[in-house]
C-alpha cells in the first residue's frame, strides 16, 4: 500500500525528488483520462504527467501499436537501418512549422534541448546563449544552465556564457510595464542583451513558447515576432522548447503556431511518446546539415518509442484532438473566470486551448502558496489530479488528456467551487 511505499521511497529515491501531495495515493492503472489507485478509487487526471498523455492513459490504439512493435523488434540502436524512426521523422517534417525538416531523436526533453544548443553551436560556431528568466529546459549541465528558476539551479558553477532576458509575464511584469502600452519592452531588451552582454553574436535564444513550470506564462500576442525580428539581426537561431506544449496540447500541434513565428530549432519530448520515452529536436535541412560529426543517443527513436510516436500522430489528427483541446479550453477558463467572481483567491486566469493556470492570491497579490496546496490536497480526496506550478508555486496547473470531455470540465469546476466556498477562499 502507499505507506510502505513511502517508507521504501525515502530509504531508496534520492530525496530531491520532492512528493505532490501530504497523502499521496498509489496509482496503479490508467485508462484515458482516469486514473486508479490500489482502493480503486478513480481520478480524473487533470495534469496529465506533466503534459505526457495527451492522448489519455493506456490508450488502447497506441497501445496495440506499442506491444505489437515490442513483440517483433524492441531495439538495435539507431545507427542500424530500422523504418519507424525514419517515418516518425518524416511525420514530424509534415507537423512541424515551415522549413523544419530534419530530427534528432533522443529520450528526454533535456536531452532534445542540449541537443538543439549544441547544433545551434555546430551551426554559428558560438556558444552563448540567451534564455529566459523562469524558464525550464532541463537537467543537463547545459539545460541546467540555461534554466531561469533558482530551484531548479542546483549545480553552484553553471555554464558561463548565458544571459538571462526578462521573461514576458504579463500578470508580474518583471519590468513593471502594462500591455500594451509597454511596446513589448521584454521583447526589445534582448537587443540590449546581445549588444550588452555577448560579443555580438549569440548562438541562440532559447524559450518555452509558453513557460510551464514558471506557471503557464502566455507571451503577449507579438512577442516572438519582435524576438525573431531582433534575432535575424544578429544571426542568432530561435530555439522553442515545445516539451510541455507540443502535440495538441494548446489547440495547435505545437504552441509556437499560436504566435505565428517559425523557429529554426525547435525541440519536442513528452506527449510524442504518450508516456514511451522519446524525444527529439528538429531544424531545417540548412542547419541541421551542419551536423555530420558522428552522434547518435544508444535508445534514441527506437523502434517501440517511435512506434508509440507514429501512433500518437495518428491518433490525433484522427480523433480531431486540437478540436477537443480547443474546445475544452474555452470551456475551462469561462468557468474559471466565473469562479474568480466569487472566489477572491482565483487572481488571474491564463491558458491556450488544455494548457491552463490559475494564480492564487492573497487580497495584496502576494502568492497564496498554502492555500492552494490545501485546495490541491482536498480536490485529490475528492477524485480529481490537478497539477502546480509556478515560481512562488502558486498556480494551479490545467493540463489534462485532451480526450477529456465537457462532463469532466463540468465535474472539475462545480468541485473546486465547492471547496473554495467551504474552505471560504
Ligand atoms: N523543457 C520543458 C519545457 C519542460 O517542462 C521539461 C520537464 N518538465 C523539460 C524541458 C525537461 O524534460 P525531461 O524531464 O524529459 O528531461
Amino acid at each position: 500500500g502507499p505507506k510502505a511505499i513511502l517508507e521504501k521511497k525515502k530509504k531508496y529515491i534520492m530525496p530531491c525528488l520532492a512528493h505532490f501531495f501530504q497523502d499521496p495515493p498509489e496509482f496503479v492503472k490508467g485508462s484515458m483520462q482516469y486514473l486508479f489507485d490500489t482502493e480503486g478509487k478513480k481520478y480524473l487526471d487533470c495534469f496529465a504527467g506533466v503534459s505526457v498523455i495527451n492522448c489519455g492513459h493506456c490508450n488502447p490504439e497506441i497501445t496495440q501499436k506499442v506491444v505489437e512493435q515490442v513483440q517483433s523488434l524492441q531495439h538495435v540502436c539507431n545507427i542500424y537501418l530500422t523504418e519507424n524512426f525514419v517515418n516518425l521523422a518524416e511525420k514530424l517534417a509534415e507537423v512541424t512549422p515551415g522549413k523544419l525538416q530534419k530530427s534528432f531523436f533522443c529520450s528526454t526533453g533535456s536531452e532534445a534541448n542540449e541537443g538543439a544548443l549544441l547544433l545551434a553551436t555546430i551551426y554559428t560556431k558560438s556558444s552563448e546563449f540567451i534564455a529566459l528568466r523562469n524558464g525550464l529546459h532541463g537537467r543537463t549541465k547545459l539545460g541546467m544552465s540555461v534554466t531561469g528558476i533558482g530551484m531548479w539551479r542546483t549545480d553552484p558553477n553553471p555554464c558561463g556564457g548565458i544571459s538571462f532576458a526578462p521573461n514576458p509575464y504579463c500578470y508580474r511584469c518583471p519590468l513593471g510595464k502594462k500591455y500594451p502600452e509597454c511596446d513589448l519592452e521584454c521583447a526589445n531588451q534582448i537587443e540590449d542583451i546581445i549588444k550588452t552582454a555577448t560579443s555580438g553574436n549569440p548562438a541562440a535564444f532559447i524559450a518555452e513558447s509558453i513557460q510551464g513550470n514558471a506557471g503557464i506564462v502566455v507571451p503577449p500576442k507579438g512577442y516572438f515576432k519582435r524576438v525573431k525580428e531582433i534575432l535575424e539581426k544578429y544571426n542568432t537561431l530561435l530555439i522553442i522548447d515545445e516539451v510541455q506544449t507540443g502535440f495538441a496540447r494548446t489547440g495547435k500541434m505545437f504552441a509556437i503556431e499560436n504566435f505565428d513565428v517559425e523557429p529554426d530549432i525547435m525541440t519536442m519530448a513528452k506527449a510524442l511518446g504518450n508516456g514511451a520515452p522519446i524525444s527529439a529536436f528538429i531544424a531545417s535541412a540548412k542547419i541541421a546539415d551542419t551536423y555530420t560529426r558522428p552522434g547518435a543517443s544508444t535508445l534514441g527513436g527506437n523502434p517501440v518509442s517511435s512506434a508509440a510516436g507514429l501512433a500518437v500522430l495518428s491518433y490525433i489528427e484522427e480523433h480531431n484532438l486540437l478540436q477537443n483541446a480547443y474546445d475544452r479550453g474555452v470551456q475551462l477558463r469561462e468557468g474559471l473566470a466565473e469562479l474568480a467572481k466569487k472566489h477572491p483567491i482565483i487572481g488571474d486566469i491564463r491558458g491556450l486551448g488544455l494548457m491552463n493556470g490559475a494564480e492564487f492570491v492573497h487580497a495584496d497579490k502576494s502568492p497564496a502558496f498554502n492555500e492552494l496546496d490545501e485546495v490541491l490536497e482536498e480536490m485529490k480526496n475528492r477524485g480529481f489530479i490537478i497539477g502546480k506550478n509556478g515560481i512562488s508555486r502558486n498556480v494551479m496547473a490545467f493540463q489534462p488528456p485532451l480526450v477529456i470531455t465537457e462532463e469532466n470540465i463540468n465535474d472539475v469546476l462545480n468541485n473546486l467551487d465547492d471547496v473554495l466556498t467551504n474552505k471560504k477562499l
